[in-house]
């Protein structure tokens, strides 16, 4: 016998939770490509992107995925035979890597682990023992969603220019954009990389390259016709007459995102709906963890995204855990992505909580609640009054 009818929680790290006005806006005939409301709204809508990434660069959209994004970028300001380095904190920049090494671009990859983020002493380090410069990029992920870290990104440019290095700082932003703090002119990012499932609310299908002034005179001239990003900057004007039909619908969802953004009080309110609740989850996950195996995968919270926490449960538990909300509480969890321990391959003790996106107090507390009936269910050893700390740290906003 299950409970779990009525409407289910994706609560995975993307694709998140589209709200209705999204999905709505999306159930339209389809629109005029050439001139009229579709191309108005694109060209107004603009701004409104960039200032969620917090950027005065440009912004080039693709009818693609993060993976879509992650080779565009790529291909713009590298060139076969250009190096890369690479700060690998899980799983999503080493796979970036692996991506540009199919292109022909090379890669020297300086891994971290999987239970904290890139030490910028490390990548100066790095840098400074480039004196040939044959480096032109460095690749990191803000929030790498396998293993929850964040990364700091103002540090890091702090140690590329310590190093007196020319590389351009590109920045993975796929899960945290919309979730975490960013500011990429501030921090000293040139380019940003995103995609319209996670914290924009949007269902997969649009990725985004923010590229600023420095990473546009590195261009690669022969980057290939889809990917440069010189024709996408004038949305406008791509759409119509270089680069293919326009993702109509899609461009109508995000329209209906990105005023949502604007509604809540604009992108730092959105900031800090993500951080309350981030810190709701982590203080139940605590609780649990004082009298049983769960553990939050990274340990300082300071490296914590606000946008999904990988944790573990040891044993096969975050798969029977998995399998039980979903059965029985409505609830879908993440699986343990690129996790692993002694006797555990496959990752079977691991599980995530995605809380990226159109998320509120009630969702985050009904998520926690039925992972506790999980927990009890299951007969998984868990500490008390989890719940009771989660809802501490929500009634104080
Ligand atoms: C989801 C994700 C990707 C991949 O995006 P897709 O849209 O699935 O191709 C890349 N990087 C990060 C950090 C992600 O969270």
């Amino acid at each position: 016998m299950t409970l779990s009818f009525g409407r289910n929680y994706l609560a995975i790290p993307g694709p998140s939770v589209s709200p209705e006005r999204v999905l709505n806006a999306m159930h339209t005939s389809a629109p005029n490509i050439y001139e009229g409301g579709l191309v108005d709204m694109v060209a107004d809508m603009i701004p409104d992107l960039k200032a969620v990434a917090r950027t005065s660069g440009d912004v080039a959209i693709y009818i693609a995925n993060g993976h879509g994004a992650w080779e565009g970028a790529a291909m713009n300001v590298l060139a076969p035979g250009d190096t890369a380095l690479v700060l690998a904190t899980g799983r999503f920049a080493a796979l970036w890597g692996t991506i540009c090494n199919r292109i022909g671009i090379e890669t020297e990859v300086i891994d971290f682990g999987k239970t904290s983020g890139v030490d910028p002493a490390r990548v100066e380090e790095a840098l400074r023992a480039d004196t040939e410069r044959r480096i032109k990029a460095v690749l990191t992920v803000q929030t790498d969603t396998a293993t929850g870290v964040l990364n700091d990104i103002a540090a890091l440019r702090a140690a590329i220019d310590a190093a007196g290095h020319p590389a351009l700082l590109m920045v993975d932003c796929i899960a945290s954009l919309g979730c975490d703090t960013y500011e990429m002119d501030a921090w000293g990012a040139d380019v940003t990389v995103a995609a319209s499932q996670k914290g924009l609310m949007t269902p997969p299908g649009l990725g985004f390259v923010f590229l600023n002034d420095k990473a546009k005179a590195a261009q690669n001239e022969r980057v290939s016709y889809y990917w440069d990003w010189r024709p996408r900057i004038d949305p406008e004007g791509f759409y119509q007459y270089f680069g293919g039909t326009a993702p109509t619908h899609h461009l109508l969802g995000l329209r209906a995102a990105l005023d949502l953004i604007a509604e809540e009080g604009g992108i730092e309110a959105v900031w800090h709906r993500h951080d309350v609740l981030a810190h709701a989850a982590w203080a139940a996950f605590e609780a649990w963890g004082q009298g049983g195996p769960m553990k939050i995968n990274i340990a300082d919270p300071a490296e914590r995204s606000r946008a999904v926490t990988a944790l573990s449960l040891g044993a096969d538990n975050g798969t029977r855990l998995r399998r039980w909300v979903e059965a029985n509480g409505g609830l879908t969890l993440g699986i343990g992505l690129g996790m692993s321990a002694p006797g555990d391959p496959k990752g079977d003790g691991f599980f995530r909580l995605g809380h990226m996106g159109h998320i509120n107090p009630h969702m985050m507390l009904g998520a926690l609640g039925v992972i506790e009936a999980g927990l009890k269910a299951l007969d998984i050893p868990h500490g008390a009054g989890a719940l009771s700390a989660a809802a501490e740290v929500i009634s104080k906003g």
